[in-house]
């Protein structure tokens, strides 16, 4: 039944006044009728008006196989019959168990061999939290942790390397790794020091080169600052291949790779933050795999529960949970969980989510979908304003610049971005910006013929827009 033009009123004047929205300015909020969505089936989400919209964000890079899929929900409702939650602190429960040893078998496995052992390196432990930026946390605390408790020299190992245009998530301790100054810069007096790497990024090159006759020369600065501080480094943290939160900026083929690299021979642990590029939106299960790695640390959430509930995962390697074993008294164990850790409900939808990757064959039917994007987009590179298009599986980004020759920027404060969305909301197409850049990131499971809707709306929305400005 639909509610009546006063119930949706009614709606409407609470929507806008008793919730403080995330990343909003809510002096704005206040005085727009706000979009209140009631429901959602595979790519389309449902306003309380009924009028539809595709979720070319997937409700902030999370749904993964469409809304109220069928097999999740079974899933769901299958464990709610049983238990919604328990604690894993002094117990532990079995969607938490099989979870964990399915995500052990889909991490990443590398092509470099260990050393004594000649088996291929992998991830082994799995420590749950319940979002991105708790697993990004963990990860920090857990490198920290490792150094200390091997002990000698390797006590000085304190500081982190993070790269500049990082995203992290929004804890204290995931900001000190960010390098966003619009998100980041007013914490700076709480935020721990790190050694900064500029990011890797191609389009706006650092270092003012071109790819591939820079031959790469990112990396030796990089090795130049690991170089130098290696003794003092805990760990190093990167988004895989794409700074998502950044702009989709995307690094150079190899540099994750050589990265790898250079943080076994500084004796660096290496931290992957696969929280936005996870559960196959770069055409891999992960995006570390593109680049053939194994990382010490993986951060995960996002798309683990196929975007139906919040849950995350931190896997590390067995020398680093090894590191952590002791007597009682020696107080290595590791302090520290969340209330929800491990919670039933979101590890059953997780499960289901890897079935329904294996059931539909998800990733081999991206494969036709991101061929259709790059080909659709190809033409947009033309357009006066359209500066780069950066495209990374179903990880797409179009950034738009005021001068094309000089890649100057549109000033933060015209916000085109935001008018470019409001354009195609109006036309049925739900997207976020990153600042200049329109991002699209729709689900997996989102079918050509609703991409090509999205590209036709976000290709005429582009073009009123800037146009205008
Ligand atoms: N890491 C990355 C790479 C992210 O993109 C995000 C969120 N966009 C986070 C961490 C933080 O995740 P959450 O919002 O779930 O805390």
């Amino acid at each position: 039944m639909f509610p009546t033009h006063d119930e949706i009123d009614l709606w409407y004047e609470k929507g806008q006044s008793l919730i403080w929205h995330p990343f909003t300015q809510m002096k704005e909020w206040e005085d727009e009728k706000p979009t209140i969505i009631v429901s959602g089936e595979g790519a389309t989400l449902c306003d309380i008006e009924g009028n539809r919209y595709l979720d070319a964000t997937s409700s902030i890079w999370v749904n993964i196989h469409g809304h109220r899929h069928k097999s999740i929900n079974q899933a769901m409702k299958k464990q709610l019959d049983r238990i919604a939650h328990s604690t894993l602190l002094g117990l532990t429960n079995l969607p938490a168990i099989e979870l964990a040893e399915q995500l052990i078998q889909i991490a990443p496995k590398g092509d470099v061999k260990h050393k004594e052992s000649g088996e291929a390196e992998k991830l082994t432990k799995v420590f749950y939290s319940d979002n991105g930026s708790t697993a990004v946390e963990i990860a920090l605390k857990i490198a920290f942790s490792y150094w200390q408790h091997l002990g000698g020299e390797y006590k000085r190992k304190k500081k982190f390397v993070s790269f500049s245009n990082a995203y992290h998530g929004d804890t204290i301790g995931s900001v000190s790794v960010g390098g966003i100054d619009l998100f980041h810069a007013a914490y700076g007096p709480l935020l721990f020091d790190t050694i900064n790497i500029s990011s890797p990024t191609c389009y706006r090159c650092p270092i003012g080169l071109n790819y591939p006759s820079c031959k790469l020369a990112c990396v030796d600065e990089a090795e130049k600052v690991l170089k130098k501080h290696h003794r003092r480094l805990a760990g190093l943290i990167i988004e895989p291949l794409i700074q998502a939160a950044a702009g989709m900026l995307c690094a150079p083929p190899g540099y994750l790779r050589k990265i790898r690299a250079l943080c076994t021979k500084y004796e660096i642990l290496m931290i992957v933050d696969e929280v936005a590029t996870g559960f196959g939106r770069t055409g891999k299960m992960f995006a570390s795999e593109h680049e053939g790695l194994v990382p010490d640390l993986m951060a995960i959430s996002k798309g683990l529960t196929g975007g139906y509930l919040p849950l995350a995962a931190t896997l590390t390697r067995q020398k680093i949970y090894d590191a952590f074993l002791g007597d009682y008294a020696e107080f290595k164990t590791f302090f520290h969980g969340h209330s929800y850790t491990g919670n039933p409900l979101g590890c059953a939808a997780a499960i289901a989510n890897l079935k329904v990757f294996k059931k539909e064959k998800t990733l081999e039917k991206l494969k036709e979908k991101i061929i259709y994007v790059k080909k659709s987009l190809m033409s947009w590179r033309r357009w006066k304003h359209v500066g780069d298009i950066r495209q990374v599986g179903l990880m797409i980004a179009i950034e738009l610049v005021a001068d094309k020759k000089t890649k100057l920027s549109y000033p933060l404060e015209m916000r085109v971005g935001g008018a470019v969305c409001q354009e195609a909301k109006s036309r049925g197409v739900l997207l976020r910006p990153l600042g200049n850049v329109i991002a699209i990131v729709p689900p997996l499971s989102i079918t050509l013929d609703e991409l090509e809707k999205i590209i036709t709306v976000v290709g005429a929305a582009i073009r009123k827009v800037t146009a205008k400005k």
